[in-house]
């Protein structure tokens, strides 16, 4: 099982679209990804909040602080080729 790159904790957590992160609770969602300042989508804040927000407390939104879980060690990008 190959997992993708989530775009907001840079972890490997994504195995398919629309998969949720775990680890900051942010929705894989390409529309998004490219329009990382606009607030689309699934998710209550832009792209670049909530990486912004993954730095500041841990979770891609306020909301999620109790629902994050700490990233497991295959997930980690050194044990993970970048793939697209
Ligand atoms: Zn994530």
């Amino acid at each position: 099982m190959t997992a993708k790159k989530c775009p907001c904790c840079g972890y490997f957590t994504i195995e398919d679209d629309y998969d949720i992160c775990a680890v900051c609770y942010w929705e894989y969602d390409t529309v998004a990804h490219n329009m990382p300042n606009v607030v689309i989508g699934p998710n209550g804040v832009s792209l670049k909040q909530a990486q912004k927000n993954y730095k500041d407390f841990g979770a891609s939104e306020k909301k999620f602080i109790d629902e994050v879980r700490a990233p497991e060690v295959e997930e980690f990008p050194e044990n993970n080729l970048e793939n697209k």
